[in-house]
């Protein structure tokens, strides 16, 4: 009897940053009625809506956490603008529409602060998505998942559904994308600082480091994914992010990695190289009305705990 009350939460992207973080939040706190199927793109490709009915067909989801996307750096976004946006097009709306032929009535979707306006004022919060265009730089990505939004809204209108989404600040952690070309910020630095220990070469810093940005730690955003899943009701996305306060410059943050990997060679500015937007701060006001008592790891917990990750995985990495 109690198994026909189980949920089944299909997650899709379920090998990547996010999906790995999301399975460590379910393993650290099991819920009884939870089962939880972590999809890749070998299960099903999901830009195709046939192979996706069947993956739902097949895993039968009550609830499905959609990560599964193109994602990458800024030269990624740069050189592949027609991949990201049709790439991501495709996945969303067959993810979006097979789920709702399967009568799923709690999706939630993954967006990303890149998303919101070039232009703007800060703190950028969740009523901001749709004020404006996105940087030209990662526009096929970033008009791909806002219309993940628009489609929530669609489907909940016309059919009932309670389709929402959550937005990230930059994640980090185990299983992330160590490559020094593609990889975003903080795992490119942990590559770097590993193979400076290794050379004994100096450690450079690139611009000024005194951009500022915050960082979410991937067991963090998977136990907020599932409060999500459980406790938010809204069709509107939320931001999951430390607070504003907690911001770090990108000089703090290779500190705190070189301390981490135990570096202790030179490090140097090259302040010839661009700095990237200032920063792109936005309010947690909304989770931190709603979940208040939430408690993110502290910033240099989590870098040693990815650190030390990326140490012992070193062969296998993604990089
Ligand atoms: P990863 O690159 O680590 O993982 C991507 C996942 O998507 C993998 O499981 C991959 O499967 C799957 N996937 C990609 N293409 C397809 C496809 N055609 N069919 C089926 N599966 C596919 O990404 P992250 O974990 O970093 O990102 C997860 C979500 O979080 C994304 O939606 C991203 O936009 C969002 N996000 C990420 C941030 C970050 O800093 N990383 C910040 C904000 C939002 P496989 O392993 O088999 O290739």
């Amino acid at each position: 009897m109690a198994d026909t009350q189980k949920k089944m939460i299909l997650v899709t992207g379920g090998s990547g940053l996010v999906g790995h973080g999301i399975r460590l939040a379910a393993e650290a706190e099991p819920h009884e009625d939870e089962e939880f199927y972590f999809a890749t793109s070998k299960d099903a490709d999901l830009r195709d809506l046939e192979q996706t009915r069947a993956l739902f067909a097949k895993v039968k989801p009550t609830h499905v956490i959609h990560l599964a996307a193109r994602v990458g750096g800024l030269f990624a976004n740069m050189n592949y603008k027609v991949e990201f946006l049709r790439e991501n097009l495709l996945i969303n709306d067959c993810v979006l529409q097979a789920a709702h032929e399967a009568g799923i009535d709690k999706v939630v979707s993954c967006l990303s602060t890149c998303i919101f306006p070039d232009k703007t004022t800060y703190p950028i919060d969740e009523t901001m998505v749709h004020n404006g265009p996105p940087h030209r730089s990662n526009e096929g990505y970033a008009l791909a998942k806002r219309l993940i939004d628009t489609a929530n809204r669609c489907y909940n209108e016309q059919h009932g559904r309670h389709f929402t989404s959550v937005i990230p600040t930059n994640v980090f952690g185990p299983h992330d994308n160590y490559n020094l070309q593609n990889g975003h910020v903080l795992p490119a630095l942990i590559h770097r600082a590993y193979n400076c220990k290794q050379s004994g070469e100096d450690f450079v810093i690139w611009g000024t480091g005194s951009p500022l940005r915050q960082f979410i730690y991937s067991k963090d955003l998977g136990k907020l994914f599932l409060w999500v899943l459980r406790e938010y009701h809204e069709s509107d996305p939320i931001i999951l992010s430390v607070g504003e306060e907690d911001e770090v410059s990108i000089k703090q943050a290779a500190e705190t990695v070189l301390s981490a990997i135990g570096f202790e060679g030179n490090v140097v500015q090259d302040t010839t190289k661009a700095d990237g937007q200032f920063k792109k701060t936005a309010s947690n006001a909304k989770l931190c009305a709603l979940n208040p008592d939430f408690e993110f790891t502290p910033f240099e917990q989590a870098i040693q705990e990815s650190v030390d990750w990326f140490v012992a995985n070193y062969e296998t990495a993604r990089k």
